[in-house]
């Protein structure tokens, strides 16, 4: 079958990366999917042209970065660590596109645009008024909340103990905690419980690291290393300098072990008072109760753990603010999801970074086994040089598409809408 490549090589700036591109079987009936290749960086790294495969030597961690002939180190997300790059090149993402299907915001799509065929991501549909503020995708005034499955497409891990656990290795510590009250087995924290009358927790403070030096921004220098924000850098994106934007939308799953009696608080401070998502487990029966509450509304549920007796039972419990939508998981069941009730709840990531905490009611026996945070990706409308301004009105037939590697993506932002629609990508 007769192929060929279309390529693009706008690289006016060597830090921008053109377009995802595709390589595109000719000659294909109507309807049958087509085969394509992904050249470029902006669909990284769920969808990656060639790239290269990394593993910290600090951490184990493994991850991708764009092939860069002047990449001297690798810098690990996780752990900070530098090193060479490992340069075992892997060849690029394949993917089907399906023509004739109408897309669906959030379906990844083949289009033309200025003879290149491109894939991005759509985010706004016809006769929709569009626009970006705060990382998220504004569609007529409301917030775009993303479903479960493009969520964790898209969304970004900034720490997972199992990896980047400074507690058990060198550097400063990501958890703080009183060792009278928690003992610390490999990052596996232990909570041993106490005879109180209180209702006081002993928590665990997260702290947040930056791993990436060449971002640092001059003026709040000192802040940063103390305490700094969870921001938008993806290691994919190795040397590319830009200013970074502090993420306020995350997920934090803790994995622990609780015993009938026990009881478990996240909790974040903030300027306007503190938010906080409280499990407990019934004295004498795996049943159980949650409550979020930032202070001024609350939303509950109960449930039952999936094993039964006195304990210990495994529960896995997930926290997220990300769309300005608050969902609450125990064991992957979401049991709390209010898209209205907290649409105006912020939790800023400078105050998150230095106030997350968690832990257990002084009288609890528990462990926290595993530890992970992720970001929402972060849509941002200041790529330069931006030729289309926003809030933008959709005409029929036009798309607004967006690349997931928002730092160094050119799309809609950039090209205003597209028109010529190639098909939608099959996941
Ligand atoms: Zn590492």
């Amino acid at each position: 079958m007769p192929s060929k490549v279309f390529r693009d090589s706008v690289q006016s700036n060597p830090f921008i990366f053109a377009t995802v591109i595709l390589l595109m079987a000719i000659g294909c009936g109507q309807s049958k999917p087509i085969p394509a290749e992904i050249v470029g960086d902006s669909m990284a790294p769920l969808l990656c042209g060639a790239h290269l495969s990394q593993r910290c030597p600090q951490c184990d961690c493994a991850f991708v970065c764009r092939i860069d002939q002047n990449l001297k180190t690798v810098q690990c997300d996780y752990c900070g660590s530098q090193f060479a790059p490992q340069g075992k090149a892997l060849s690029a993402d394949r993917v089907q596109v399906t023509p004739g299907q109408i897309p669906q915001r959030w379906d990844i799509i083949a289009f033309e645009h200025n003879d290149s065929t491109m894939i991005k991501r759509v985010v706004g549909l016809p006769g929709e008024t569009i626009s970006i503020a705060d990382g998220n995708i504004i569609i007529n005034q409301n917030v775009a909340v993303k479903p479960d499955a493009v969520s964790t497409q898209t969304r970004y891990m900034v720490f997972d103990s199992q990896h980047c656990d400074r507690t058990t290795s060198s550097g400063p510590a990501n958890y703080e905690f009183n060792s009278n009250h928690w003992e610390n087995e490999n990052g596996t924290l232990l909570h041993r419980p106490r005879e109180t009358t209180g209702q006081t927790h002993d928590w665990i403070n997260y702290r947040h690291h930056r791993n990436y030096p060449h971002f640092k921004n001059t003026a709040d220098e000192a802040a940063e290393t103390e305490w700094p924000a969870i921001q938008d850098n993806n290691s994919y994106n190795q040397n590319v300098g830009r200013k970074l934007n502090d993420v306020h939308e995350l997920a934090i799953q803790l994995d622990l072990n609780v015993r009938c009696g026990s009881t478990f608080k996240i909790q974040t401070t903030r300027p306007q008072g503190t938010c906080f998502l409280s499990f407990e487990v019934d004295p004498s029966s795996p049943q159980y109760q949650i409550e979020f509450s930032d202070g001024k509304r609350a939303a509950t549920a109960e449930g039952t753990l999936q094993t039964a007796g006195e304990g210990p039972h495994a529960v896995s419990l997930l926290f997220s603010n990300i769309d300005r939508r608050i969902k609450v998981a125990i064991d992957g069941d979401v049991l709390i999801d209010e898209r209205d009730k907290f649409d105006d709840l912020v939790i800023p990531s400078k105050v998150l970074g230095s106030t997350l905490k968690f832990g257990f009611s002084d009288a609890s026996w528990g462990i926290v086994t595993r530890c992970r945070i992720w970001r929402d990706i972060h849509y941002f409308a200041e790529a330069g040089p931006p030729k289309f301004g926003l809030p933008m009105t959709l005409e029929q037939g036009d798309y607004f598409v967006l690349g997931d590697n928002v730092a160094v993506s050119r799309d809609s932002r950039h090209f205003g809408p597209i028109k010529k629609l190639i098909g939608v990508v099959q996941q």
